[in-house]
C-alpha cells in the first residue's frame, strides 16, 4: 500500500511567506550590516559593522578588529573554542544559525515586538536597561516527515540530516545573568545611540544562548567541577544584540493586536500576537523556507569515533 501523504502546508501560506523573504542581496547586505563586537570586545571595545570585522580563518566564527586582537584572544582562550570549518557539529550549529536571523527583516520585526511583551514594555519602558531578552536555539530535524518515518520505522535519528534553526524558549532574564562581555556590548551600544533612546523607542537587546549549553550547565552542577577548557567552551555559546524599537511598536502593541491565520487544517483564524505565537512564527517562518533562502538551515557534519 502507497503511504499516505499529508500536505501540510496551505500553498497559500507558503506564497504568502516567500513574499515576506528578503532577496539574496538584501539579505547578504543586511548580514554585513550588522553592528557586532570584535570577539576580544573585553580589551578593545571595538564595535563595528559585521564586514568590518576580519573572519578568523579557521573557525570562520570569531571576528576581530585587528591582528592584535585575534592574537590576544587565540592566547586567552580562542584555540580551544576554535572550531573547524564546514556546517559544523549538531551543538555548535544553532548560533552560527542564529547570528543570521538578524539579516531576516521579517524575523527581526517579530523579535521586536516579542520583546515588548517579555520585558513587558508596556508597563514600564525602563525594563529593558534592566532585562535582556534571552533566547534559547536549537536545531531540529529539517524534514518532519523524513524524521517520523524514521520515528515509526524504529531507526534512530539521523545525525547527517538536514537541520533547521528552532527557537526553543523566549524568556527574560536579568541583566546580571549575562556575562561581563555582553554588559559591555550593551553599555556601549546604548552610549551610542544615545538620545535616540527614548520612553518609546527603548533599546531592546537579544541574547542568543545555545540550548545545548544550558543542558550541560545544569547536569554538571554537583558533579565534578567545570575544567577550564569546559568553562571557556560554555561562555563562548551565545551572542547578544542590541536595537531600538521601532517608533510606534509600543503603541501598536498596546492595542492587543491580532494576526489573521490560515492554516490547513482549521481554516481562517485570528489569533492574538502572544509571545509564544511570535515564537512559533519566527519558526515557521524558518521551517517554510525549504529552499534555504534564509541560510537557517545546514547540515551537521558528524563526529567520527
Ligand atoms: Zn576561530
Ligand atoms: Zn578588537
Amino acid at each position: 500500500m502507497a503511504p499516505v501523504q499529508i500536505e501540510m502546508v496551505d500553498p497559500l501560506i507558503r506564497a504568502f511567506h516567500d513574499a515576506t523573504l528578503p532577496s539574496r542581496d538584501e539579505r547578504r547586505e543586511n548580514l554585513s550590516n550588522i553592528l557586532t563586537q570584535c570577539a576580544n570586545f573585553a580589551e578593545c571595545g571595538t564595535t563595528k559593522p559585521r564586514s568590518e570585522l576580519k573572519v578568523c580563518s579557521k573557525c570562520k566564527l570569531a571576528k576581530y578588529c585587528s591582528q592584535t586582537c585575534q592574537k590576544s584572544h587565540w592566547r586567552s582562550g580562542h584555540k580551544v573554542q576554535c572550531t573547524p570549518p564546514g556546517d559544523g557539529s549538531r551543538e555548535s550549529l544553532p548560533l552560527k544559525l542564529a547570528e543570521r536571523v538578524l539579516a531576516v527583516p521579517v524575523l527581526v520585526d517579530k523579535l521586536l515586538h516579542c520583546s515588548i511583551l517579555t520585558l513587558d514594555l508596556l508597563n514600564d519602558p525602563s525594563n529593558s536597561e534592566r532585562a535582556v531578552v534571552k533566547l534559547n536555539c536549537t536545531v531540529l530535524g529539517a524534514d518532519v516527515q523524513a524524521h517520523m518515518q524514521r520515528v515509526f520505522a524504529g531507526l534512530p535519528r539521523d545525525e547527517g540530516a538536514e537541520v533547521c534553526l528552532s527557537i526553543a524558549q523566549i524568556k527574560r532574564a536579568p541583566m546580571e545573568e549575562a556575562d561581563e562581555k555582553t554588559r559591555a556590548a550593551v553599555a556601549d551600544m546604548r552610549a551610542r545611540l544615545g538620545e535616540q533612546i527614548t520612553a518609546d523607542r527603548p533599546m531592546v537587546t537579544f541574547w542568543f544562548v545555545s540550548e545545548e549549553d544550558d543542558r550541560f550547565e545544569s547536569a554538571d552542577d554537583d558533579e565534578k567541577p567545570e575544567s577550564e577548557s569546559q568553562k571557556a567552551k560554555r561562555l563562548d555559546q551565545w551572542f547578544s544584540s542590541s536595537m531600538l524599537l521601532p517608533a510606534g511598536a509600543i503603541a501598536y502593541m498596546a492595542t492587543k493586536p491580532s494576526e489573521l491565520v490560515r492554516s490547513a487544517v482549521m481554516g481562517n483564524q485570528l489569533v492574538p500576537i502572544s509571545e509564544s505565537y511570535l515564537r512559533e512564527s519566527i519558526n515557521n517562518t524558518i521551517r517554510l523556507d525549504t529552499k534555504n533562502k534564509l541560510r537557517l538551515r545546514a547540515y551537521p557534519t558528524v563526529a567520527r569515533k
